[in-house]
This record gives structure tokens, C-alpha cells and sequence, in this order.
């Protein structure tokens, strides 16, 4: 198979010589988790392969966020774990901004979490499943502690990076005018969107001056697999980037249409009477209010969270995966919609980096 590289662009920025590294044109970025002090081992391997990967190259900070206190041990650990000078920071997330809204109809949301759970929904019941989503969804880029930053690159405990990464990929995102940037693209569970795009499709009839005319919308749209699912998402294909990687821009996310379309999903209350992912809401804006060529396929970083893989065909990549293994790409009818992005929303330019 084609090896992979790094994006084929003029100018990529490597990494100083200096001592202390960093990158030789920094962004105001940072390397974000939100992660509870359980976590904190897993949050530490995490941490290292970032840094192996990338990080102790670019010197980016660290930013993690919890909605409970971190406890010193959590602290001290993570800081230990990480070269002298790295800069860390530990935040908490304000109780409104994790917390079942007072708009939430509490018996409303309990019985459409037991039906959820019937239909067999992960995490339908648990209340703070549904609190992380919508914080991922439209609280994160409010934090005190990220209103310096530009971009972010969402980083969860027990995650794994394959491949060197030796340019900075946040100076890619700015210097490309990307505002969003992903490795995996997948099928959602049905049951967990039901009313998101109807309700989203009554919202832009109102909004349609928010609406790209570079959108994806055919990702959104056409289901290459399964359009019989169409049916009960009212034409949603379920096409969403796997949020657990993602790089963002800040600034698209504080945007007016962002903006105005999430304080829309919240009074429409599906962060809890259904179980709307971040990954799916993030999608779906990407899709109706980005152009398609702000949106930016990292094939070249090797990346897994449990159960999937991107192990690009490169020499980069280490020896723990195999390479030009993309799981879910075997089982491609069921679960990954890379494919339909291919198609739908890039460009020859974009395929041929
Ligand atoms: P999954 O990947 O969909 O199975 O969900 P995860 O359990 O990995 O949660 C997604 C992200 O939110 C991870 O970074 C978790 O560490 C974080 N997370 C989930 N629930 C909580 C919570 O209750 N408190 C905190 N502080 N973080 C959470
Ligand atoms: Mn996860």
C-alpha cells in the first residue's frame, strides 16, 4: 500500500534547536484532558505518548480540567511525569457548567434514560456521561483557563500515539486556515441522535445565513452503508469525527453561529433526554458552518483509543501497530464513515496530500 507522509505543504514548522526545543513559531495552543484523579495513571501514559510522539518537541502546555478539585497527588504527579519548565495547569469546571440544567425536565430526562438503556445506548444512565457530553459540546472554549488559547489538542487517559510527529501540527492548523482536525470518522448509535437533525433542520430553516456555502453537507446527508437508518435519525447519515483526538479552533468554536446553534441544542434538551454525543453536535457544525477544506484529515498520526486504530503506513510509526491498519477499515459497512468523507468532502487537492 501508498505510504503515508506528513502533509505535502510548504513551510511546515519543525521544532527549534534551541535548548529547551519548542517550536520555532509557536501558536497559543495547549494539549487539553479532562480527566477525574482516578484516572490519574492512565492520564500519565497518555501524557507520555504525547510527549514521545510530539510534545517534547514543540513544548506545548498542558492544560487539565476536572469537575471535582485535583487532589495535590493528581498534581504533583502529572508535573513529575513531565520535563522541568513544561507548563501545567489544573482547572475545575464551574457546578452550572456540569450539571443537569434547571430547564431539564428531571422526570422526563430519567424515563428517556431507561428507554435509552433499553435500546441499548452506552452510558445512557449515567447522568455525568451526559454532563461530560455537553461541557465537550459547548462549555469547554468557555473555560477561564483556555481564554489564552487558540487551538486545542484533546488528549483522555489511556489513549496511544504510533508515529513521530515532527512538525507543529498547531502551526499547521493556522498557517493551513484549519479550524478543525481529526483521525477517525465513524457511525454513531442511532437511538442516541434521534431528534438532533430534525430539530437542527427546523433550526437552519430560521438560520440559514449561519450555513457555509463550503459545507459538508453531503456527509451529513448521504450514507453510503446504510441509508435504512435514515429512517430514524430523519436523514442523518451519523457521520461524526471520533472528538476523543481533536484538534479545534477556539475561535471557530466562540463564533456566533457555533454559538447560537449550541445555546439552540441546549434549550431542545437532547443533552439529556436523549444522549446527543459532543462528537455528533461538533460534526454537525463543522459540517453546516465551516467550509469542507477547514476541516483537516491527520492521516499521518497514529492514533488509538479503545476499540479503534489509525496506524498509517509510514516510516514514523512505531511497532505496536500494523501498518495501514485503520480500524474500524475491515469493518467499513458498520462502523467507519471516512470513506463518505472522502468522497463527499474532499477535495483532489486535499486527497493527493
Ligand atoms: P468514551 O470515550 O465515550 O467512553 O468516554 P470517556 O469515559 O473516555 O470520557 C470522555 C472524556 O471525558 C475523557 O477524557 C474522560 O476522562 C472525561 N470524563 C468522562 N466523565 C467524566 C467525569 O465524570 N469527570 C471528569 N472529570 N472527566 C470525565
Ligand atoms: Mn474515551
Amino acid at each position: 500500500k501508498e505510504k503515508i507522509d506528513e502533509p505535502q505543504v510548504a513551510g511546515l514548522v519543525r521544532a527549534s534547536s534551541a535548548a529547551g526545543g519548542g517550536s520555532d513559531n509557536p501558536v497559543a495552543a495547549t494539549i487539553l484532558s479532562l480527566v477525574r484523579n482516578e484516572d490519574l495513571e492512565e492520564m500519565i501514559a497518555s501524557v507520555m505518548e504525547v510527549e514521545r510522539a510530539f510534545n517534547s518537541k514543540f513544548a506545548y502546555p498542558y492544560t487539565f480540567l476536572n469537575d471535582a478539585e485535583f487532589t495535590q497527588e493528581f498534581q504533583d504527579a502529572i508535573r513529575a511525569a513531565l520535563p522541568a519548565g513544561r507548563k501545567v495547569q489544573f482547572g475545575t469546571i464551574a457546578p452550572e457548567d456540569w450539571s443537569v440544567p434547571e430547564s431539564i425536565d428531571l422526570e422526563r430526562f430519567k424515563a428517556s434514560m431507561q428507554h435509552l438503556e433499553d435500546e441499548g445506548v452506552a452510558y445512557a444512565t449515567r447522568e455525568s456521561y451526559h454532563n461530560m457530553c455537553r461541557y465537550f459540546s459547548r462549555g469547554f472554549y468557555h473555560h477561564p483557563l483556555l481564554r489564552e488559547y487558540k487551538y486545542t489538542w484533546r488528549l483522555e487517559p489511556g489513549v496511544k500515539f504510533f508515529c513521530e510527529v515532527d512538525y507543529d501540527v498547531f502551526r499547521f492548523m493556522a498557517d493551513q486556515g484549519k479550524v478543525y482536525g481529526y483521525v477517525l470518522n465513524l457511525y454513531d448509535n442511532l437511538q442516541s441522535v434521534e431528534s438532533l437533525w430534525r430539530d437542527t433542520r427546523e433550526w437552519l430553516e430560521d438560520h440559514t445565513q449561519y450555513l457555509s456555502e463550503g459545507g459538508a453537507f453531503d456527509w451529513v446527508r448521504e450514507n453510503m452503508q446504510k441509508p435504512e437508518n435514515f429512517a430514524t435519525t430523519g436523514g442523518y447519515s451519523t457521520c461524526h469525527f471520533w472528538t476523543n483526538f481533536e484538534i479545534a479552533s477556539l475561535d471557530w468554536l466562540r463564533s456566533e453561529p457555533y454559538e447560537a446553534y449550541m445555546d439552540f441544542l441546549e434549550s431542545m434538551g437532547g443533552f439529556y433526554y436523549e444522549r446527543w454525543g459532543d462528537a455528533p453536535v461538533r460534526s454537525l457544525a463543522l459540517a453546516l458552518f465551516a467550509d469542507r477544506s477547514q476541516i483537516h484529515w491527520f492521516r499521518d498520526i497514529g492514533y488509538s483509543h479503545f476499540p479503534y486504530i489509525n496506524c498509517p503506513n509510514s516510516d514514523r510509526c512505531d511497532k505496536r501497530c500494523s501498518p495501514a491498519e485503520f480500524v474500524p477499515w475491515d469493518n467499513l459497512e458498520v462502523e467507519n464513515c471516512q470513506a463518505t468523507w472522502i468522497r463527499y468532502a474532499m477535495t483532489q487537492e486535499e486527497r493527493d496530500l
